[in-house]
């Protein structure tokens, strides 16, 4: 297999560069044919530096048309340019200017990365290695720079003139050209630059923060679209204030823009004060947008905004360390979604994130450590694992710190290192400090890759009126980490009495054990808790304190008292689940469920739907069994995905089929004709509405499919419609595929919503979807080059059709990688994202993981593949 190339980078080489450079003045002249870029870097040796010692500048298919150094052209002999870098051998040792200048074609970027033309629009993403296909530059995130940005453009194509920071300077430039110039005093790292020129219509607010500084606000947007933008307008000016109140953050320029692009690898890029907006992270309106897309919508665009902070003021040092503003960041927007909405229903739902994102990616082939030591291909690297686990050992010691702790170390790292380029020692470093304790092997949970497992056990001896609880920990190994060490774990926990009320205890050894919380730092405790009068039933690892596997002795019994008694919601949740799980391995393993187990099973469903304590929002997690994705986890190995199916449909039908007058009533009971609301009790409330109709179809209700196709009908909203079409689809009723032709011609014309109506139809587990997922992606008229058409069809495919992605005959598997061989021409990244989707293969049953490691090989056989692909497929092959 030949590769763009084999070369690993590992983090015990980091050095910092020989040269600084420490201002940037660009000058982009963009036509419809060309931009020219010309760049004057000015240029300092860092302290030690020898003299002789070449500056090597990164670069990536770029052309250069000149080289000066302070005004004088260059000799030949004295620079060494090729596309992918600018060799200046012997540099002045003092400070110089460095002048360049490139030419770009953007229209013929299909890679997205560095500038690019997106519907018309010129506009970048930089992260991370971006800002060297615009120009020569060290483009690593440890040289922070001060920019100024000159941008000549035609005024009838181009009249918006976007770039970072504030706008000093814009007039006419003559032959129907005008410019713009901006500065952004803020040191930065070249993946935040930004830059947008086009035609575009805008929505404007301002924002006066604590201190009393008026922020303008801008989204800037295709025309048309202004009245979809309102809500991600409103989203921000809460964020601005969020990050004042909890963590005393105020925004530090005039301007804060936001773009909303369609053609974007990723959701959203925090570029210094211009931020570039996947637009489905952008546009809401209420009949072609979901609650789920006003929710993700509202956390991305606190996201991106709080990285002003957590990434742009305080930046990585080298990408090893994108854990520091990812993990931190999503902590942030997590806790920002608990406090304007629920935040017990937040925390499941990223606990179910976590599961079905993270968990698989830590316990295959493509495993590696939040901070990973040496990669191949860093876009490979914006993962679950960076994000989302990254979020959970955040979380983890905000919960070892409590509150008022962790925010003292926040304010010491914040004072510390603003402006500055860091490590995640660095991070760890200021907590032990402004608490006074030892971090040292928490800080294992940054380098080690892997979910670990935790065992629980208890015992209760009745004389001596004493409860034991022994707790095991342990990491299988993973691919480069055969042997694991302990995990300090943050365990809350609750003991509960007999009449489901907290109980006591007079005294408790044999491990730290602070209130509610034990903390596990060795393999092994046994926690012995004096003056139990009667055995208890514990709640173990409370709102998800540590973000571990745990299996625990508890009996069917214990876990359906839970699901009644913890006080703890998540607990409550997690007992249902841990029921229904039990169930369906059982089952799948050979082991039919009883008859009263299932029927203790729905009375606790049937319980929870009518408890009028419990939010609507919660119930919606917590009337549905476990997915198929889940389960195959759960079991672990020979996995056969069409049983795992079978298993869950009956399970369905077993649970909830004889509670279908009880669901139907709720159902009409939530029905509402109230104008549309996107807050957290309407949402909750069409949330459980949507799950009722769910039941009813999966549980083979005789009236459930009809209803779906009443509410796709009757729907006053896209919540209601699309719910009612996703769960038609997912079952496939009779109906659906009249459903799904109804609804691609009255939102076809859309592109967002057309998204929907892909992933349904990728998503449909019958036996005929391959061939319709073939046809769509075949006609000539489907937009091949935009990810986010590509990730909704194939990506939804290959991730949420377990059973035909995974067919026995190996023709879902054949499909995919065909998809990825032929995409990965034109856009390596969205390539290697749905590759992913092959890291099951290892799980499955012998016939289905022969079928997909001869695809995955066919693959390996076709010839050049991009890094991203190569390094995602190299390491899928070997797991
Ligand atoms: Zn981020």
């Amino acid at each position: 297999m030949r590769t763009d190339s084999e070369h690993t980078i590992y983090l015990k080489d980091y050095t910092p560069s020989p040269y600084a450079i420490v201002a940037v003045d660009l000058d982009f002249r963009i036509t419809a044919e060309s931009t020219r870029v010309r760049a004057l870097l000015t240029v300092e040796p860092r302290e030690g530096t020898e003299p002789g010692t070449p500056l090597v500048l990164d670069g990536n298919e770029l052309t250069l048309t000149s080289v000066a150094i302070d005004g004088a052209p260059l000799m030949v002999s004295s620079y060494a340019a090729d596309a992918d870098s600018l060799t200046i051998v012997e540099p002045p040792l003092r400070r110089f200017v460095l002048e360049t200048e490139v030419s770009l074609k953007p229209q013929t970027n299909t890679r997205l990365m560095g500038l690019y033309r997106s519907s018309g629009t010129w506009c970048t993403q930089c992260e991370p290695e971006g800002f060297r296909r615009i120009t020569y530059y060290l483009d690593r995130p440890d040289n922070l720079a001060v920019f100024k940005v000159t941008m000549t453009a035609p005024r009838d194509i181009a009249p918006v003139l976007l770039a970072n920071g504030n706008k000093i300077g814009a007039g006419d430039a003559g032959d129907g050209m005008h410019y713009a110039v901006w500065e952004d005093p803020h040191p930065k790292p070249a993946y935040l630059f930004a830059l947008v020129a086009g035609d575009l219509g805008s929505i404007t607010d301002n924002f006066t923060t604590a201190s009393g500084r008026k922020v303008d606000l801008a989204i800037y947007c295709e025309h048309g679209k202004e009245d979809q933008c309102h809500w991600a307008m409103d989203s921000l000016k809460r964020s601005m204030s969020w990050d004042e109140r909890r963590f005393g953050r105020e925004y530090d320029l005039d301007i804060f823009n936001i773009v909303a692009v369609s053609d974007f690898n990723f959701g959203a890029m925090e570029n210094k004060g211009l931020n570039i907006f996947n637009d489905k992270l952008v546009f809401a309106k209420p009949d072609t947008a979901t609650d789920g897309d006003y929710e993700n919508i509202e956390r991305v665009i606190a996201h991106e905004y709080f990285h002003n902070w957590t990434g742009n003021r305080i930046t990585c040092r080298d990408w090893f360390q994108l854990c520091l503003k990812e993990g931190l960041t999503v902590y942030r927007d997590q806790e920002f979604t608990s406090d304007e909405r629920s935040r017990a229903v937040k925390r499941i739902s990223d606990v179910q994130t976590l599961r079905s994102a993270q968990f698989p990616e830590d316990g295959g082939p493509l495993a590696h450590p939040a901070r990973p030591d040496q990669y191949r291909e860093i876009n490979n690297f914006y993962t679950a694992t960076v994000y989302e686990k990254g979020a959970e050992i955040v979380r983890m010691l905000a919960t070892l710190l409590g509150e008022a702790g962790f925010r003292k170390g926040m304010d010491l790292y914040f004072e510390r290192h603003d402006g500055r380029a860091t490590t995640i020692e660095a991070f760890l470093a200021v907590f032990a400090e402004a608490n006074q304790i030892d971090l040292s092997q928490f800080q294992t949970w940054y380098l080690q890759a892997g979910t670990p497992k935790l065992t629980v056990s208890d015992s209760y001896d009745a004389a001596a009126q004493t409860y034991r609880l022994k707790l095991e920990q342990k990491t299988e190994p993973t691919p480069g980490q055969p042997t694991k060490q302990a995990l300090v774990m943050p365990i809350k926990f609750g003991l509960i009495g007999p009449n489901g009320s907290p109980m006591g205890w007079s005294s408790v050894s044999g491990s730290d054990v602070r209130d509610d919380m034990i903390v596990l730092s060795g393999d092994s405790a046994e926690i012995v808790f004096t003056g139990v009068a009667n055995r208890p039933v514990p709640s173990l690892l409370r709102g998800f304190s540590a973000p571990v596997n745990m299996t625990t002795t508890l009996t069917q019994e214990n876990r359906l008292f839970l699901a009644r008694h913890d006080s703890d919601p998540f607990g409550r949740w997690q007992a249902l689940q841990d029921v229904s799980m039990a169930l369906a391995v059982g089952a799948v393993n050979g082991t039919p469920w009883a008859d009263d187990a299932v029927t203790a099973l729905r009375q606790a469903m049937a319980d929870t739907l009518a408890n009028d304590n419990l939010d609507d929002a919660f119930k919606a997690l917590a009337l549905v069994l476990p997915g198929e994705a889940l389960i195959a986890r759960t079991i672990g190995k020979d996995i056969d995905p069409a049983k795992i199916h079978d298993v869950r449909d009956q399970l369905n039908r077993a649970v909830f089929g004889p509670l279908t007058s009880q669901l139907t009533v709720a159902y009409i009971k939530l029905t509402s004709d109230l104008p549309y609301v996107p807050d957290a009790a309407s949402s909750g409330r069409r949330a459980l509405r949507n799950r009722l109709l769910g039941l009813l179809v999966a549980s083979g209700a005789s009236e459930g499919p009809k209803l779906a196709a009443q509410q796709y009908e009757a729907a006053a909203n896209m919540t209601d419609r699309f719910a009612a079409l996703a769960v038609s689809g997912a079952a496939w009723t009779a109906e659906a595929p009249m459903l799904l032709a109804d609804f691609r011609t009255k939102f076809g014309g859309d592109p967002l919503v057309l998204d929907k109506w892909l992933s349904v139809s990728a998503s449909a587990q019958d036996d005929g979807v391959l061939e319709r997922v073939r046809a769509i992606l075949g006609d000539p008229n489907f937009p091949k080059n935009n990810p986010n058409r590509l990730r909704a069809l194939v990506g939804a495919f290959a991730m949420n059709n377990p059973t035909q992605f995974a067919r026995p005959d190996g023709a879902g598997f054949r499909f995919v990688a065909d998809f990825v061989a032929d995409v990965d021409t034109r856009n390596p990244q969205v390539a290697a994202r749905v590759l992913t989707g092959f890291r099951i293969w290892p799980m499955l049953e012998p016939v289905r993981r022969a079928a997909a490691k001869s695809a995955l090989t066919a693959l390996q056989a076709k010839g050049h593949l991009s890094r991203n692909t190569a390094d995602i497929l190299t390491r899928t092959l070997a797991g």
